[in-house]
């Protein structure tokens, strides 16, 4: 209808009335992607002290707050690269790959999940391991990836690890787990809780056919399915500070319980004063605590 109530010929609507056949306005020019990203790759904010950090600060000090001191998490690569001597590590079954051999879907398929994780972090699995020296001391050492699925152990990381103790056994060499995992991948069930039994049997021939020492350390988070075997089994169990370790998480506990929790329940210090941990070792001082304690197991006096 035209002013007045009167009907207007189509062809002469002005353009502005027409206003539905327009295309919608340009968006505003905002910062570019690209900028963003940049901006948030260069910097960031300390959980602890809510300190802003920069990446190189970062980088010096192993992803450490140089402030107050707290564990940022670390690519698990660059880990295994800081622990062992200068080119030493040889990386052993790196083809292993997960399949989905109960077609599981949640809210997405297991095989998206699985690609999407591959991607982002450019492994197939969630864990890493191989051959090294530590301080010239022969090891097989591994490094779990929280990045990938939140280092959930399912069928390839058991094997993996696995393959690790039983390549120390023939070897005669020690063997070393960092973990970081939210535990079994609940996405293979009953396959994925089978590791913790068949990581822990081959645990168990690393000791009685070697005689050889195991060193787990913890870090921030180590829980579920992988807390309950062979992460708390070593003969040395080293932690870094303030990180979550237990089966289940406090709130499932609280819930459960239908009480309130000590204050620090769960943290390395409280199972330090528990006995449950033997020492709790700053990120910095790992690889020189790993060679002290892998020279008194091997040789105790
Ligand atoms: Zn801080």
């Amino acid at each position: 209808m035209g002013p007045g109530g009167h009907v207007v010929p189509w062809g002469l609507m002005t353009k502005e009335r027409r206003w539905f056949e327009q295309s919608p306005p340009e968006p505003k020019a905002g910062p570019r992607a690209t900028d963003v990203d940049r901006v948030k790759a260069l910097w960031n904010q300390c959980p602890g002290c809510r300190e802003v950090l920069n990446k190189d600060d970062l980088d010096q000090h192993m992803n450490c707050c140089p402030h107050c001191g707290y564990h940022l998490r670390i690519d698990n690569l660059e880990r295994m690269l800081s622990l062992v001597d200068e080119g030493s590590f040889e990386r052993h079954d790196e083809h292993l790959s997960p399949t989905d051999p109960l077609s599981f879907v949640d809210s997405k398929k297991y095989v998206d999940r699985i690609s999407a994780s591959q991607r982002k972090t450019g492994e197939n699995d969630a864990y890493i391991s191989g051959s090294a020296t530590i301080d010239g001391l022969a090891v097989q050492i591994g490094t779990f990836n929280f990045g990938f699925m939140g280092g959930s152990m399912g069928s390839v990381v058991g094997e993996l690890i696995t393959r690790q103790f039983e390549r120390a056994t023939e070897r005669g060499e020690p063997a070393i787990v960092i973990s970081a995992s939210g535990g079994a991948r609940m996405q293979e069930g009953l396959l994925s809780l089978m590791q913790m039994a068949k990581t822990c049997a081959a645990l168990a021939r690393l000791r009685d056919e070697a005689k050889q020492p195991y060193i787990s350390v913890l870090t921030h988070p180590t829980t579920g399915g992988v807390a309950a075997s062979f992460a708390m089994l070593g003969d040395m169990i080293l932690a870094e500070p303030n990180a979550l370790i237990g089966f289940a998480g406090p709130r499932v506990i609280e819930q459960t319980i239908g009480q309130a929790l000590p204050e620090g329940f769960q943290t390395s210090e409280y199972l330090l004063d528990h006995g449950m941990v033997d020492r709790i070792v700053p990120r910095k001082d790992m690889r020189g605590t790993l060679s002290r304690c892998l020279r008194l197991l091997l040789d105790p006096v």
